[in-house]
């Protein structure tokens, strides 16, 4: 969609405004401390190979929340233990802060590649995915403890295993269901925009079964699944943009025993995405529709499917009225679509007006150049105040 700005101007209130401004203000001042969390936070191992280092940073934002005036919960079970942080208001409305603890990086990363101030960015792993967005969310809590809090309950819940779980909603998606509205803290894009729409995500491996046998001295008893995997592999990709944004990745491929042998089994693991998730289903069972290879069979395991994080008018509001708390910053906010899944798919699809990417600017997710804009820090926060004072507000003039 098209980067417009401005429009929900006047949907902010000016004390909205006044908040966000306030916001900006005091986090600037209390930057360096806000840095060391940051870093804190960094220095922790929180990989799915890492359930200590998980259960570390859980209490350690837990212990910040409280600081920042919030009750706390900690919700544990498969997948690791999720923090729910609540700060209690005098209106009506609630609206839910959505973030995660865990990072795709494997534990010694931290020590290996440990948190570095460079030029005007903070580096390290998960510092963008998404450290830095949980410890802005603190700030951007107790910054909402000193306002006038024109809400029921604005709430923070961090899950454990964003990156690693396999299937399913995040742990905490019955209660969020009937929330006002989740801003998911994934980072800003380096040019500011927030993030409106996701595509939906399967993941899947495709697997082949044929027969093996001795290349010299009977290869014709042999059905290599090797090949027909190759065949239907082709046929795959043959499907990309067949629906609006679909892409179609073959990732892995395994096949093979040693040489001179006819390879009895093959297998892919296959990734799918597109704007709506009927497109993804849709193009799942086209996966799984082989043709015939006389002695090969053919089956789909591990199939995990996210839902499209789709734009609707309420979700559009929320971008409309942050656009106009962000025009009153100064700062750059458009709204972009992203081919990147996060929690915010799973609230989105449940009905709930979902936006993403209210974390600090940053980029380069998942890699060694993963940064954050140091600069961006109090800007965002700011943002993410006023957008939750301007909803309270617009919901309790609703109600009244
Ligand atoms: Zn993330």
């Amino acid at each position: 969609m098209a980067s417009v700005q401005g429009g929900g101007h006047e949907m902010a209130s000016r004390r909205a405004l006044a908040a966000a401004s306030a916001a900006s203000a005091v986090v600037d001042r209390e930057l360096a401390p806000i840095l060391r969390r940051i870093e804190e936070l960094v220095r922790i191992d929180s990989g799915g190979d890492a359930p200590v280092g998980r259960e570390r940073v859980a209490d350690l934002i837990g212990e910040w929340a409280v600081e920042a005036g919030c009750d706390i919960e900690f919700l544990a079970g498969e997948g690791g233990t999720a923090m729910v942080a609540t700060l209690s208001g005098y209106g009506q409305g609630r609206i839910v802060l959505l973030g995660h603890h865990d990072t795709v990086f494997p534990a010694g990363t931290a020590a290996e590649r440990p948190f570095v101030l460079r030029e005007k960015s903070a580096l390290g792993p998960g510092i963008a995915d998404m450290k830095g967005g949980l410890v802005l969310a603190l700030a951007a809590l107790s910054c909402l403890a000193e306002g006038e809090r024109p809400f029921a309950t604005v709430e923070l819940h961090s899950v454990a295993d964003e990156e690693s779980r396999p299937h399913g909603a995040f742990k905490t998606l019955d209660r969020v269901r009937d929330a006002d509205a989740v801003l998911v803290l994934e980072c800003a894009r380096g040019n500011g925009d927030l993030v409106l729409e996701r595509k939906s995500q399967c993941n899947l491996r495709l697997m082949a079964r044929g027969r093996s046998a001795h290349a010299g001295t009977h290869p014709e008893q042999g059905r290599s699944a090797l090949l027909a995997l190759c065949r239907e592999i082709l046929r795959c990709d043959a499907l990309n943009g067949m629906r609006d944004g679909l892409t179609v990745t073959v990732g892995t491929f395994h096949s093979g025993m040693a040489f001179g042998v006819v390879p009895d089994e093959a297998e892919a693991e296959i990734d799918l995405r597109a704007w709506a998730t009927a497109d993804v289903a849709w193009a799942l069972e086209q996966v799984g529709a082989t043709s015939v290879h006389e002695g090969v069979s053919f089956e789909t395991e591990g199939v995990s499917l996210w839902p499209a994080m789709a734009a609707d008018a309420r979700s559009r509001h929320l971008y409309e009225v942050a656009a106009g708390v962000a025009q009153h910053l100064g700062i750059p906010a458009g709204a972009r679509r992203s081919g990147g899944t996060s929690d915010g798919c799973w609230s989105a699809a449940a009905g709930v007006p979902t936006l993403d990417g209210l974390g600090p600017v940053g980029g380069h997710d998942h890699s060694p150049d993963e940064y954050i804009e140091v600069a961006s820090f109090p800007e965002r926060c700011g943002l993410l105040v006023g957008l939750v004072t301007a909803l309270g507000l617009d919901r309790n003039t609703v109600a009244e």
